[in-house]
Parts: C-alpha cells; structure tokens; sequence
C-alpha cells in the first residue's frame, strides 16, 4: 500500500459532510432531471420532513399532502401531458422516487408513491380511453387516491391462487373476498383488483376490475379517513398494525357481494395475469432506485455522526473498523447503484431487463436492511432511539425483501431466465 492509500483523514472536528454523490450516470440523469431533484428535495425538506414524525404517529399522511404534491406536477411526471402528467419519462419517475425514499421515511414514499407507481399504471396501459380519462387525471391531481389490490390472506407469492370472485350478472359483477396488506387501501376512492372471473383456477381466469368506493364525503381529513369503514357499499377496509412503513396506511379490504358496472372491467377478461406482470418491473425497479437513496441517505447521516462522536479519546471514525465497516457499505452501496442504474437505463430504452430487474431487487433490498442495521450499530446507543430516525430506516427497509415479490421468487424469475 502507497503512503497516499493509507493517508489518515483529518482529524477535524468540522469536516465537511461527505457527499455520496452518483459519478459517471449523466447520461441517464441529465440536467432537466437534477433540475427536478433540486425542487423535489426543496419540497420535501420544506413540506414534508417537518410533519413526518407527526404523520408516522398518526399512521397517515394527510390529503392536503396529496393534493400539493400534485399541484407541483409531481404525481404524474412521466404521464402523458393530455392526461395533466408532465410528459417525462421513467428516469424523472425515478428522480422523484429517490427524493421521496431521501425523506427517511419509507412509509411517507410508499403512500404517495403507490397511487402512480403501482396503481394507475395498469389503467394507463390497458384501459380504454374513457376509463383513462375517468381514473388517471384525478390521481395526478393528487385529488383521489388509487390502490393496487392482489394479495390475498390465502396468496400472495402465488398470484394465481387468489379466490376473490366476481360473478357475472346483469351489467356488470358481483365482486366477493378478501384482499390483503393493500397500501392505501383504507383511503383509496379506487381499488384496481384482481378477480377470479372463471372457474378455472391458474393464471388463465384471471381479470382486473377498477372497484370505485362510494363518492368521498367532503369536509375534514376524519371524514376522509371514515373511508375506510364500511359505509354500506359493500366495501369495508380496517388499518393492519406493522413493523415499518407506519406512515402508510395498510389495509385488509373485504368485499360482500359488490356490483362492478361492466364499463370498469380493465384489459381483456380472463386476461388480468398479464396485467400482474406487466406491473411487475416498474415496481421492483423502483424499489430498487428508492433503495439506493435511502442506502445513501443513511450512510451520509452515519458518517456524520461518527466524524463527531468520541470514544475513548478518538472520534468514532478513527477506529480502524468504523472506516473498513464504511468502506464496505458504500462499495456495496455503489455496486446495488450500477447495478439499478445499469438496469434502468435498459428500462428506458426499452431494451427487456426481467432478469435484471429481479437480480437489482434481490441486491438492493436485502442489502438496505444490512447497510440500516450495521449504520445503527455505528450509532450507538443513539441509534436505537427515535429521534436519528436509523431506526426507522431499518424497520422501514425490512419491507424490501418482502413486498413487491419476496427474495425467495426474484431467485426463481433469475434462476429460470436461465432456463434452470
Ligand atoms: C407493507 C406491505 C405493503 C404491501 N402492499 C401491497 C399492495 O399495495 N398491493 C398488493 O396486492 N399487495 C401488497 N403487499 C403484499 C406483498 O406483495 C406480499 O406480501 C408478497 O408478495 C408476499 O406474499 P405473501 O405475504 O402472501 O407471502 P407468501 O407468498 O405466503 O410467502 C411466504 C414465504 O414463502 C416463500 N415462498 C413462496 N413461494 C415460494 C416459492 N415458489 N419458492 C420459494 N419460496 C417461496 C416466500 O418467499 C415467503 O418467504 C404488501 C405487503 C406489505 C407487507
């Protein structure tokens, strides 16, 4: 090793905070992208991080926030522009979702972020374009609020299993079942659902209703939250108490013999399971670049903390483990960035990326958890109280390798993409 390799830092009390900047990506995130980062990061230093603790507690994030994020044009930044979305393109979608996991509350991004990422996105590639008109622009405006709904207490992994039916009657179906750990599902005005419309089980009778909850009441944010009782349409949706993501409300949603007008049947009937898929990839990569973010925004907070804490007569940094524990977590940081960096880039030029989707979901998510649990332990004491917010970085990230599809099913998509 060359004395410059092993150059010791500064002892400074004041040293500057280390920047953990992506380098070389500028091809993909062009200037017009950091224009936006630098205005979605103001709002959300401004408008959100204030009241975070507060909406955590809470377990939800009030519809004015909904409807500012969507005055902003933030909500629908790579939706076309006849549909009030801004016309960008899925490295804008990205930019935003990294300034929303930045806020250090994964919760607060789940919410705002699943109407657009996860939600809508079914209506605007498969739907009609009265149902577009009907359901995307609303969304956008942050005025309602849409739901993704597929999981079930009895499947999950397994899409095809699900047993939620909807029976054909008189203009329309009759919908009956369960849907699980549905985010935003209490609030949402709309469920974007996954139904059995045949008998015949597998992937093949599968199809997609857009289920509309009774109008929203107007008046306070209690009435808004009323929602998610029953309020006799059939339609009843209770909060789940969990581990991370308290921010953002996770429903059990059941519906009792719900009639569906034909008019909100979404693609081809019996042809839902590949809506599922299509779903898939935006999601996992955009779990993906949020977890960069958040890998980032922690590690930057950690090595703050240990430039200025002191033990022994030294600060933190200046034991040997802490740097090598650093250098370890920001080679893993930039190894889940080139990877999901590497990964989006295919995606936007339209270039297939299933198996490297799965493979930057798989990376990132499991190694969020480890990078949050090894910065807490670098925090001390401190780390685990609330007021650093690393232990919410961890609870929040423990969701990574579960939702979105489990780590266990994104090593069978990698491992049968090649053909094993
Ligand atoms: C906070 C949160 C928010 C969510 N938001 C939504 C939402 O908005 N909409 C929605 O529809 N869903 C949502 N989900 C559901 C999520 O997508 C599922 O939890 C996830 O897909 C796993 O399904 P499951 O929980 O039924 O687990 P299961 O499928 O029951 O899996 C249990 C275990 O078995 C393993 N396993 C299953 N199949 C295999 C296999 N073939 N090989 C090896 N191992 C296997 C799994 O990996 C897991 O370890 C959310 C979940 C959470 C926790």
């Amino acid at each position: 090793m060359s004395a410059t390799e092993a150059a010791p830092a500064p002892d400074a009390a004041d040293a500057p905070p280390v920047r953990l900047r992506a380098a070389g990506w500028d091809h993909l995130f062009t200037g017009e992208h950091e224009e936006l980062r630098v205005a979605a990061r103001r709002w959300v230093e401004r408008e959100v991080v204030p009241h975070l603790d507060d909406w955590e507690r809470a377990g939800w994030v009030p519809s004015s926030a909904f409807r500012r994020a969507g005055e902003l044009g933030f909500l629908g930044l790579s939706y076309p522009e006849e549909l009030g979305g801004q016309g960008g393109d899925p490295v804008h979608e990205a930019v935003f979702q990294q300034e929303l996991a930045r806020s250090g509350s994964a919760g607060f991004a789940a919410a705002l972020g699943a109407p657009m990422t996860i939600a809508t996105p079914p209506i605007l590639k498969f739907g009609t374009p009265e149902q577009r008109e009907r359901w995307v622009p609303p969304v956008l405006r942050g005025e309602r609020v849409a739901a993704l709904a597929i999981t079930e207490p009895g499947t999950g992994s397994d899409v095809a299993g699900l047993r939620t039916t909807a029976e054909r009657v008189d203009g329309g179906f009759l919908v009956s079942g369960e849907k699980c750990y549905i985010t935003g599902g209490v609030r949402a005005s709309h469920l974007v659902t996954a139904v059995r419309t045949s008998a015949e089980g597998g992937h093949g009778g599968i199809s997609f209703l857009v289920i509309e909850r009774s109008a929203p009441p107007k008046g306070s944010e209690d009435d808004v939250r009323a929602l998610g009782r029953d309020r006799g349409d059939g339609i009843s949706a209770s909060p789940l108490q969990k581990l991370g993501w308290h921010a953002s409300d996770t429903a059990l949603v059941t519906f009792e013999d719900v009639f569906v007008p034909e008019d909100a049947l979404l693609g081809e009937l019996d042809g839902g399971f590949a809506l599922v898929m299509a779903n898939f990839a935006w999601e996992r990569l955009s779990m993906s670049i949020g977890a960069v973010a958040a890998m980032e925004d922690v590690l930057e907070r950690t090595m703050a903390f240990v430039q200025q804490r002191r033990a022994f007569g030294r600060r933190v940094v200046d034991f040997q483990g802490t740097r090598w524990a650093l250098a370890e977590m920001t080679t893993t940081l930039e190894a889940c960035r080139s990877l999901t960096y590497e990964t989006l880039r295919r995606h936007v030029e339209g270039v297939p990326a299933l198996r490297e989707v799965a493979m930057a979901k798989l990376l990132t998510q499991r190694a969020l958890v480890d990078v949050c649990d090894r910065c807490l332990q670098l925090h001390g004491g401190a780390g685990y109280m609330r007021e650093q917010g690393i232990e919410r970085a961890l609870r929040d990230a423990r969701l990574g390798p579960i939702g979105g599809g489990t780590d266990e099913i994104m090593k069978e998509v990698i491992g049968r993409s090649y053909g094993l």
